[in-house]
């Protein structure tokens, strides 16, 4: 569902992905590890068309980007970042029915939805829906934030380290979340950016290690604890045992 085919990208003079390759399928879950710098945002942002690549092709469902809207390119992948960004003098209901407003759906249809997508990230109860964000706690917000990506069920969700901000106790129960989410949401493709080695390690289906643009391992995350593919990897997995 999301194929890089070398995939080159520098700003300016600084060559920040020399040359990427990788192709990853439906309803993975992909981890992305790496150090500052590597190269995981820009690639991330290049999915969705927020950075261009220099040169090479990005196929999203077999569909070259260079030949798709990006307006509807991001109506179709889900974005949750580590500061969520929702309008503080709308509710909660409101912000989760940004896109399908803008989409044009019923009032009827809006309602419905939002309130399917507060129970399926655990704000069901109470009257969260009629809430301010000011009025959330950061894990609520988190939660908030993820079910706006999710409004308009798109196949392809990305996470740009999107727990990074909040106490271990509350990252640990969204984790928990997010992985039950993902298996609960057949067939939907998650890529997620993280610093945690932990994190990437236990969410993933596969964990992409980055270093200086290119890819280090990308792979179960069973083989890159045992068989790490470089001293770069080892390095890493050693940080955590
Ligand atoms: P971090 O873990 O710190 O978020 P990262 O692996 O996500 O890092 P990127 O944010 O992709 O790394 O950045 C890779 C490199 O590209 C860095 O050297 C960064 O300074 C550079 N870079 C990123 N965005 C821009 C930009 N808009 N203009 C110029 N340089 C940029």
């Amino acid at each position: 569902i999301i194929k890089f085919n070398h995939v080159r990208k520098s700003f300016g003079r600084n060559e920040v992905i020399p040359d990427l390759t990788f192709s990853i399928s439906q309803g993975e879950f992909v981890t992305v590890l790496g150090s500052s710098g590597s190269g995981k945002t820009t690639t991330l942002k290049m999915i969705n068309g927020l950075e261009k690549p220099t040169s090479g092709d990005i196929l999203i469902s077999d569909k070259n980007l260079k030949d798709t809207n990006l307006v509807d390119l991001r109506r179709h992948i889900g974005y949750v970042v580590q500061s969520i960004g929702l309008f503080p003098h709308m509710t909660i209901a409101q912000n989760i029915a940004v896109t399908p407003k803008l989409l044009g759906w019923t009032q009827e249809k809006i309602n419905s939805r939002v309130n399917e997508l507060l129970e399926t990230v655990g704000l069901h109860s109470a009257d969260f829906a009629k809430r301010y964000p000011a009025q959330l706690s950061g894990g609520q917000q988190q939660r908030v934030g993820v079910a706006r990506a999710l409004a308009t069920n798109p196949p392809i969700m990305l996470f740009d380290e999107p727990f990074s901000a909040l106490d271990a106790i509350t990252r640990q129960k969204l984790q928990v979340e997010v992985k039950q989410l993902h298996q609960q949401l057949k067939d939907k493709t998650f890529f997620f950016v993280t610093h945690d080695i932990n994190e990437a390690l236990y969410l993933g289906d596969r964990v992409m290690v980055m270093n200086q643009g290119n890819i280090e391992q990308f792979a179960s995350p069973q083989e890159v604890v045992n068989h790490p593919a470089s001293e770069y990897v080892k390095n890493l997995i050693d940080t955590v045992r």
